[in-house]
């Protein structure tokens, strides 16, 4: 789908810089923020035209494209033809009711749906009055100069002004998926198809590799995708699949009750002989009854409630299915940095090749403290050395640290922002060296090749600093000489800093030939002098330790995947009691020549994988869903997508995420914490729990009532309810009750037992077991009563009056049982659930009102019942409570729960199926 270069506005590819720079009224210095502010105002929010809001009215009128909607419309119209015109008018209404609970609940899930997706919004680094600054992406205007990095999304439409290895992935508007190496200097006619105009970077593609700077020439609709924009804001479309499932299975149900009701109808009129019309309404109502249509929507309304209190715990769910499957998670892949530790990073100690060790104090990313030798300040000849590397620190950098307003602020990768520090305590800003050293290139900073170098013009040549992982560096030195200086000894020197926990960088510097200056891409550099090692400290975060603890006792398997030194990673692992010994640590190296059986055993034992570059973790995580694991899998950079991808929870990162990693995971962790995935298991575990709920109390009521009736018509009885009294008890008993069980709160400790098996089926034993046991209790019990009360001389109408109140008390006490799968429901306070308890008593309220309102009473042929009866009933009623309590209990002597010493072992089951 190119887009035709016919338009004015797409010839920004043509022109020259100046001729841009002169139409835009802005240059590459980037706009001021008084003139930014202003032209905020005239070009409006850089955001796309936004897709429509499906609105309350659509809701509403989708409650009626419904099969079972249908078959209500024309009993009603069959009773307005036989002249019965209240019971027509009562099927209207509960017609018009079921439409507004539905509605009203979809709604509720459309609108935090969308106030979720707010929460995820896209920045953009701009450079305003002469500084870089991160900005929302909605405030970028024409004239803006933006910065480019690998992993984030163009904010606009641009035009470049330099790019070093910038390479963008424009699969979003050309469809090409291999990315398109961009250079500022390439120069087209044209007849350039938006793929080729080299450039130019456009809004909504994203940056693979490499950065890149430029100025910004089109915002919000006016961009390339602005203006396909139809195609692209369509709604990502899909429901979870849970309820995908449901959906099908109610169709299966209705299925089968239909075929029922329709025998029961023909049975009646044939065999019983009751009147056609009457016994046509009654199957229907039966029908409508029993067809449990508000699962799907019940469903949906327990993973919306879901990802709103996860949403509260820091979790933002981007795909409902995670919700469910966040319950079964049986292993965490997590990244170390950031994510267990807190990603701040300090230079605490730095050695000299000749291994003079210095300690360096002040803590954080204020530049206040020293360098000290043994408490001593360094001698001069040592100083001297100390101020090269620092120097090559804060040149080879990608950070940003000033002070404003006496107060220190920085931006960009913690990493650097630490050797910005170092270098302020060693006399070095960026500024001051990049004023004696301009930059002309870079070979940024990628995870997978682990260093980052940039190029620099001196009086005569080009000298080139190199920092990065100690054993990628020192290849790049010359070995200076035999003995102590030599690459082994060096090593040996780095691998014990790591062993001490720190995070190691090795520096270095050289010259290059300037006559290769064209070259593309850059080669790595070589012959350079090694300048020194930086021992940097990640303090843990707190909190994540214990995290580990109890996800560990819920069965979870959580291991560390790190870029990071072994030893480093061991270091940190062990003070987060996440492995303990030296053969819990694999390396990427030993992953890539594994075969799959050796790889199986690796992963068995493995706790701490490091040195791992992006593909080696798409291995492990295949691998591990290989062995059966349901793998949550954390990510930040661009690299990251695919193991994102293929992990069953795809888990980003908030704020050090890239929009790349971001858009293909399934949740993003607000402030990257790994207690908070935790959090999130357990709001997710609780979510399965309650959709449970909803189902059981769902089908088993449905099933009581089919039960009672086929029972009566075997035994020759007249109808025990009529039409309209099964419809209201489809209203008072399900209409909200089903949908407050999703709010639930936690019962006991749900992370003290193991994961859910993920392909185990909802209906599991104990739910077919329990829902057959409440089935039987109303359809048996109730036949019973409804025996006894015609043997009592009662008048029929007098005999359903009494039975519909049984059935609602029935129903009331069941709500009760679903509360809880195990635990005695007379040890679940009722004031756990207030919407619960408000929702029931409510319910109870309304059909006791229609025992003593008269046109209710017209309809509905309801009386007020006698103390005596009142206490009869209620005592039947009751029997639904005990008979589940004892099931509750066999339950518990059959499968006594698991102890707490017991060896936990995750399922080895992969397929996913209700
Ligand atoms: P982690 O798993 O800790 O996030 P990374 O993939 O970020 O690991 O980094 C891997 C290695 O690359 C680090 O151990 C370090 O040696 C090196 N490194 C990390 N950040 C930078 C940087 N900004 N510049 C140069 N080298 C870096
Ligand atoms: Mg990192």
């Amino acid at each position: 789908m190119a887009v035709s270069a016919s338009t004015d506005t797409e010839s920004w590819y043509l022109r020259g810089l100046s001729q841009i720079y002169d139409s835009l009224g802005a240059d590459s210095a980037g706009l001021s923020i008084e003139e930014a502010e202003s032209r905020r105002s005239e070009y409006g929010p850089n955001r796309l035209p936004k897709a429509k809001p499906v609105t309350v009215w659509q809701i509403f009128l989708r409650q009626f494209k419904n099969p079972l909607i249908y078959i209500l419309a024309i009993a009603a119209i069959v009773s307005f033809a036989i002249g019965e015109e209240t019971d027509a008018g009562f099927i209207g209404l509960v017609l018009l009711i079921n439409a507004l609970v539905g509605g009203i609940q979809e709604w509720r899930a459309e609108r935090s749906s969308q106030a979720l997706q707010q929460l995820i919004r896209t920045r953009a680094t701009v450079i305003r009055d002469g500084e870089t600054r991160d900005i929302d992406g909605e405030d970028v205007v024409p004239g803006d100069v933006v910065l480019l990095e690998s992993g984030y999304r163009v904010p606009a439409d641009v035009r470049l002004v330099s790019t070093h290895g910038l390479e963008i992935d424009e699969s979003a508007l050309t469809g090409e998926s291999a990315p398109v190496p961009k250079d500022e200097e390439w120069t087209g006619d044209d007849r350039a198809p938006l793929g080729d105009r080299r450039n130019m970077a456009y809004a909504g593609t994203v940056v693979n590799r490499g950065r890149g700077r430029g100025i910004v020439v089109e915002t919000g609709g006016d961009t390339v995708v602005g203006r396909l924009a139809e195609d692209v804001t369509a709604v990502e479309g899909g429901q979870p699949p849970l309820v995908m499932r449901m959906e099908r299975f109610t169709r299966i149900v209705g299925l089968v009750v239909l075929v029922a009701a329709a025998i029961t109808a023909l049975l009646g009129i044939f065999v019983q002989q009751y009147d056609a019309v009457e016994m046509f309404l009654f199957a229907v109502a039966l029908a409508v009854s029993a067809i449990p249509e508000g699962l799907p929507v019940g469903i949906t309304v327990a993973l919306g409630v879901a990802s709103r209190r996860m949403a509260k715990v820091g979790v933002i769910v981007r795909r409902l299915v995670a919700v469910e499957g966040l319950g079964s998670c049986t292993m965490i892949a997590s990244d170390k940095t950031g994510t267990l530790t807190a990603n701040e990073l300090t230079v605490k100690q730095v050695q000299l090749p000749d291994g003079s060790t210095f300690e360096v104090t002040g803590e954080g990313y204020a530049p206040e403290g020293n360098v000290l030798q043994d408490g001593h300040p360094p001698k001069p000849d040592l100083a001297d050395e100390l101020s090269r590397l620092a120097r090559a620190s804060v040149l080879c950098n990608e950070g940003h640290l000033s002070r404003r307003n006496g107060e220190w602020t920085w931006r960009g990768d913690p990493t650097d922002i630490a050797l910005l520090a170092l270098g302020r305590k060693l006399g070095w800003s960026r500024q001051s060296a990049l004023d004696a050293y301009p930059q002309t290139d870079e070979i940024p900073f990628e995870p997978e090749q682990r260093y980052a170098a940039t190029f620099h013009r001196t009086n005569d040549e080009t000298r080139v600093f190199v920092k990065g992982a100690p054993e990628r560096v020192l290849e790049m030195c010359v070995d200076a000489s035999e003995g102590e200086f030599s690459q082994p000894a060096l090593q040996q020197q780095a691998n014990e800093m790591a062993h001490n926990g720190y995070r190691v960088l090795a520096v270095a510097e050289g010259t290059v030939e300037t006559d290769e200056e064209q070259e593309q891409p850059l080669s790595e550099p070589t012959d350079l002098t090694f300048l020194g090692f930086l021992g940097l400290i990640d303090p843990l975060r707190s909190g994540v330790a214990e995290a580990i603890a109890s996800a560990q006792q819920a069965g979870i398997t959580v291991t560390m995947i790190t870029g990071d030194h072994p030893e480093t990673a061991l270091a940190i692992a062990r003070n987060l009691g996440l492995a303990e010994s030296a053969d819990e640590v694999t390396t990427g190296a030993e992953l890539m020549d594994a075969s799959q059986e050796k790889l199986e055993e690796i992963l068995e034992k493995t706790l701490v994988f490091a040195r791992v570059s992006p593909d080696q973790k798409l291995k492990i995580v295949e691998a591990a869903r290989g062995m059966g694991h349901y793998v949550a899998v954390t990510g930040d950079g661009v690299n990251d997508a695919p193991a994102l991808r293929q992990a069953n929870i795809g888990i980003a990162m908030g704020k050090m995420g890239t929009d790349v990693a971001r858009d293909a995971a399934e949740l993003v962790i607000s402030d990257d914490n790994f207690a908070t995935i935790v959090a999130g298991i357990e709001q997710g575990r609780v979510a399965f729990d309650n959709i449970r709920k909803v189902i059981f109390l769902l089908i088993s009521t449905g099933a009581g009532e089919v039960a009672l009736v086929l029972l009566s018509l075997a035994a020759g009885l007249p109808l025990p309810l009529v039409p309209v009294q099964i419809l209201w008890l489809n209203l008072v008993t399900n209409g909200i009750q089903d949908v407050a069980l999703a709010f639930e709160p936690k019962e006991g400790d749900v992370l003290n037992r193991p994961p859910r098996s993920p392909d185990e089926r909802i209906f599991n034993q104990i739910m077919i077991e329990r829902t057959l046991v409440a089935a039987l209790v109303i359809g048996v019990i109730g036949f019973g009563t409804f025996i006894w009360l015609l043997d009592q001389g009662l008048s029929e109408a007098a005999v359903r009056n009494h039975l519909l109140l049984l059935i609602v008390l029935f129903q009331m006490i069941n709500i009760g049982n679903a509360r809880s799968e195990t635990t005695s429901l007379f040890q679940l306070s009722p004031f756990r659930s207030p919407i619960l308890l408000t929702g029931t008593i409510t319910a109870f309220l309304v059909h006791l009102g229609a025992m003593y309102f008269p046109p209710a009473q017209a309809v509905l042929g309801t009386a007020p019942v006698a103390l005596e009866q009142w206490l009869v009933l209620g005592g039947i009623a009751l029997t639904i409570a005990v008979a589940i309590e004892l099931h509750k209990l066999s339950w518990k002597l059959r499968y006594p729960p698991r102890s707490e010493t017991e060896e936990q072992s995750p399922s080895q089951t992969h397929e996913k199926e209700v």
